[in-house]
């Protein structure tokens, strides 16, 4: 429970969760290297503790997009082998070099300057080559390639650059029927082989993200870059959940009740109204809000049901639904006539589900959203707290 008297409400984050949904996905990459991919706070679980518990659970590399992110686990002492690839020409590429983390290459200026820095710290530096193969973000195209890989040739044929991976990502890797899979990974092989053909073969290969991962080993290639499946949620919830998939959701979001309180029937709840009582009831106020990350278009009332809320132990555990709009700091669950509950009691907004309680998975299906929005949104201001 929440007994911090500082901090209304917690996001308890179960360490071996993580360490065991590395596992489960070293067992499925069969043989494929797994890069935990960590950015974004750890996709809300905290960057340093997530990247300690996937290494530990057997992940050999590390995957984040910015390069602060990366030089913030070098500076907390994370010495494993590490990609950025949300690389500019102004990024601190030398400081980088300098800190052994590998560098994604999706543009010629880029290309240019990791260049320039491997030279400024007279140590090659370490690059993954990004191709454009359908995603139509990031990634060098088609037609500046052969340039690319013959000035990268060049360059590691001189000592300034060592061309570890060669990679792209995928666009509808969550309906692996979608033509642009199979279209993506004919690119990529070509890719491959005009890499082969320059003369720099790559040493790692790698285009998978969670669901491909999960779901199509040919997608494997030398390594696999799963960033959500970490964290125990499904990245293909219309077509597996995260139980299914043997994974553990690794969060928990919980609240202490700040108020318990009797409103008679028929009294609006919360900022519009959107909701009314349908009869004399207690509310419970729970101390979290869009502030903190709960998204406000979980609200309940008018636009149909708000976002789950598990409230009560044993024999009277039940899941409960948002009353009305969420708000800033706090939302209000209608605990029915009979509650018991009383202020102080802990209520959990998402976990593993283990026990029927709602997860990250519901809150999205209540908000509209992917469950990635639900964990990396996760306010400062909760505290978490590692198990
Ligand atoms: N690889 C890249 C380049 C990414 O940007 C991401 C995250 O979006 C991932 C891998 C991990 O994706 P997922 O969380 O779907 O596994």
């Amino acid at each position: 429970g929440v007994t911090d008297p500082y901090y209304p409400a917690q996001a308890v984050v179960d360490l071996a969760a993580i360490r065991s949904n590395i596992a489960r996905l070293v067992d499925t990459a069969a043989g494929a290297a797994v890069m935990a991919v960590v950015k974004a706070d750890g996709y809300g679980h905290g960057l340093v503790p997530s990247a300690r518990a996937a290494l530990a659970g057997g992940a050999t590399w590390l995957g984040v997009a910015q390069p602060a992110e990366a030089l913030a686990l070098r500076a907390a002492g994370v010495d494993a082998r590490l990609l950025t690839w949300l690389t500019a020409p102004d990024a601190p590429l030398a400081d980088l070099v300098a800190a052994g983390v590998d560098v994604s290459v999706a543009s010629l200026p880029v290309l240019d300057a990791v260049v320039r820095a491997a030279g400024e710290r007279g140590r090659p530096a370490r690059v993954h080559l990004e191709v454009e193969t359908g995603l139509g973000r990031n990634g060098m195209s088609y037609d500046e390639l052969p340039w690319a890989l013959a000035r990268i040739a060049a360059q590691v044929r001189e000592g300034a650059l060592e061309l570890e991976g060669l990679w792209s990502h995928l666009a509808c890797a969550d309906d692996p029927a979608h033509p642009s899979v199979r279209a993506q990974r004919d690119a990529f092989d070509e890719a491959v082989r005009l890499a082969e053909r320059a003369g720099c073969p790559p040493r790692l290969r790698h285009l998978a993200n969670s669901a491909a991962t999960l779901t199509e080993p040919r997608l494997h290639y030398d390594l696999v870059r799963p960033g959500l499946a970490v964290f125990g949620l499904s990245p293909v919830p219309a077509i597996a959940s995260a139980a299914e998939l043997g994974l553990r959701p690794a969060m928990r979001l919980e609240a202490r009740l700040a108020t318990v309180k009797t409103l008679p029937a028929g009294h609006g709840v919360s900022y519009g109204h959107a909701y009314a009582t349908a009869q004399r009831t207690k509310v419970g106020i729970v101390p979290l809000g869009y502030a903190d990350g709960v998204p406000r278009h979980a609200s309940g009332g008018d636009a149909g049901p708000g976002g789950p809320v598990r409230v009560g132990e044993g024999a009277r555990a039940r899941t409960l639904r948002i009353a009305g709009r969420v708000c800033m700091d706090q939302v209000v669950v209608d605990l029915g006539p009979d509650a018991l509950e009383q202020a102080g009691d802990t209520v959990v907004l998402f976990g593993d589900g283990h026990d029927g309680g709602p997860t990250a998975q519901d809150w999205a299906d209540a908000a509209g959203t992917i469950s990635y929005e639900i964990t990396t949104r996760l306010g400062s201001r909760v505290p978490r707290r590692y198990l």
